[in-house]
């Protein structure tokens, strides 16, 4: 008999925990798992899950308008927040009900509450003041909204964290960041019917992702009535009769009924007993762990977004798993982080996976680089202009596809199956070999003939 409660102990019942304390107790091991909130994590109760909800809600925008280019007609449509709201909560409750059952049925300790790291093998449940023990111990805290905690008036604005419950739609809402969040949100209420202006402090939104595609998205955003701000910040934040006015550095006031912060998130370690425990943490907070998870002590892992590698669901399940079966199903393997394919559901949305045309210059590949941007079909009976815009980054020696970039409806579905080719280091010949499916958008990434000449100015 073990020494300890528990072979395993996991702190936090979202992604990368819950997948981690499955897969352990089906190899056999006796496993417990602390959650403060509700189980899901940020995925699913507040994060990826009702952010697609929302996401579908407010492209009905489209549909409807749409429609009438292809020979329907109807009284104008309206649309109801509560209702919304209600509906995406009922969703979210039954989601969290199947978490909580596939781990009961995996026959994981379920506490409903607080977890502090007391030591290499101890954690005290702060709400019992209970002491448990366990051979190892994963951390899978996740992470939490950023907030400029100094700008006088922050207690006014809200975060991605209470935009999801918000009791009525916001007339107004100016939303700070240029990130995943900020532009997914802008979309949203955008969509939904809201005067949206977003405000980003750098020279152009979303960083790191293909030129292209920020300028594509930027355009097409613009052209759908969202106010993009750019190179300025708060200074300030005010509230008078329930109207914010945020002042900009610039001197510019933006009235709203809400302000919304985006502006990226930091790893979920205040108070969590780090340091009684000896972990070794970055400056962020995050907790540094090596290729196998494993932290500075030998008995305590992390997993998912309270590391900071790549803070994406899908990668806190893969650690999670390759934790579990790792450490106790005798099968050590570690999470790969090429190709990891990635979708920003803007409207239109983005989809990207491999090197941006940047990267591969910076990395000194001599490239190929085929782009073209097109009216989709549904758009034009429909009267839209909106364009989709496709690439490859191709390297031209050997021909292999480096990156797969594309802004346009389905990009996420898309490149979720240009990952495998990627991953297979297909090269251009290979798209080219691919019999096309017509008509459809991605046939275009298999048709694309002619390489990309920059303009002569
Ligand atoms: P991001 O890191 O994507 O973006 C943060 C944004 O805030 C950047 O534009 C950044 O600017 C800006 N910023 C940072 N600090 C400040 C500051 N002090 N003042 C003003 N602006 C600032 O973070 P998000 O919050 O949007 O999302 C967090 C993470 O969640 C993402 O990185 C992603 O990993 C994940 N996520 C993934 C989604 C998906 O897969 N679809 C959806 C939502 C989230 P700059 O560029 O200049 O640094």
């Amino acid at each position: 008999m073990s020494q300890f409660d528990f072979d395993l102990f996991v702190i936090g019942a979202g992604s990368g925990g819950v997948r981690a304390a499955r897969i352990a107790a089906a190899h056999g091991a006796r496993v417990a798992i602390a959650e403060e909130f509700r189980f899901g994590g940020t995925c699913v109760i507040r994060g990826c899950v009702p952010k697609k909800l929302l996401v579908y809600a407010s492209r009905f925008a489209d549909d409807f308008n749409d429609a009438r280019g292809f020979g329907w007609s109807f009284d104008d449509p309206d649309f109801d927040w509560p209702s919304l709201v209600a509906a995406k909560d009922k969703e979210i409750a039954r989601l969290e009900g199947l978490y909580r059952g596939t781990l009961a049925r995996a026959g994981v300790e379920i506490f409903r509450e607080r977890a502090i790291l007391t030591g290499p093998n101890a954690v005290r449940l702060s709400a019992s003041g209970k002491s448990v023990t366990a051979a190892k111990i994963l951390v899978a805290t996740g992470a939490r909204p950023n907030l400029d905690a100094h700008l006088p008036g922050i207690e006014h604005v809200i975060t991605s964290n209470e935009a999801f419950d918000l009791k009525e739609l916001p007339a107004r809402i100016v939303i700070a960041g240029g990130g995943y969040i900020a532009v997914e949100f802008a979309s949203i209420f955008n969509g939904l019917g809201s005067e949206v202006t977003l405000l980003y402090r750098g020279e152009k939104i979303l960083r790191g992702f293909d030129e292209d595609l920020r300028d594509g998205l930027t355009a097409a955003m613009t052209a759908r009535g969202i106010h993009i701000i750019t190179n300025d910040v708060f200074a300030s934040i005010d509230k008078e009769s329930g109207v914010l006015r945020g002042s900009l550095k610039s001197g510019e006031v933006l009235e709203a009924d809400q302000i919304m912060f985006a502006i990226g998130r930091s790893p979920n370690t205040s108070g969590l007993g780090l340091a009684d425990a000896g972990v070794a943490a970055g400056m962020a907070g995050e907790i540094i762990v090596d290729a196998a998870s494993r932290t500075n002590v030998a008995s305590i892992y992390a997993v998912g977004d309270v590391t900071n590698r790549v803070n994406l669901t899908p990668v806190a399940i893969r650690e999670g798993h390759a934790f579990a079966d790792s450490v106790f199903g005798n099968t050590p393997w570690s999470t790969g982080y090429e190709t990891i394919p990635t979708a920003v559901f803007s409207t239109p949305e983005i989809g990207t996976v491999g090197l941006s045309e940047t990267q591969a210059r910076a990395q000194g590949h001599t490239l190929d680089v085929y782009k073209t941007a097109f009216r989709p079909m549904r758009v034009i009976l429909a009267g839209r202009d909106e364009r989709t815009h496709m690439k490859l980054v191709v390297d031209a020696k050997s021909g292999v596809v480096l990156g797969v970039h594309i802004l346009g409806p389905d990009a996420g579905e898309i490149v979720q199956m240009a990952a495998i080719a990627l991953r297979l280091k297909a090269t251009k010949a290979d798209f080219d070999q691919t019999m096309a499916l017509h008509p459809s958008a991605a046939e275009e990434l298999v048709t694309l003939r002619d390489k990309w000449v920059p303009p002569v100015v």
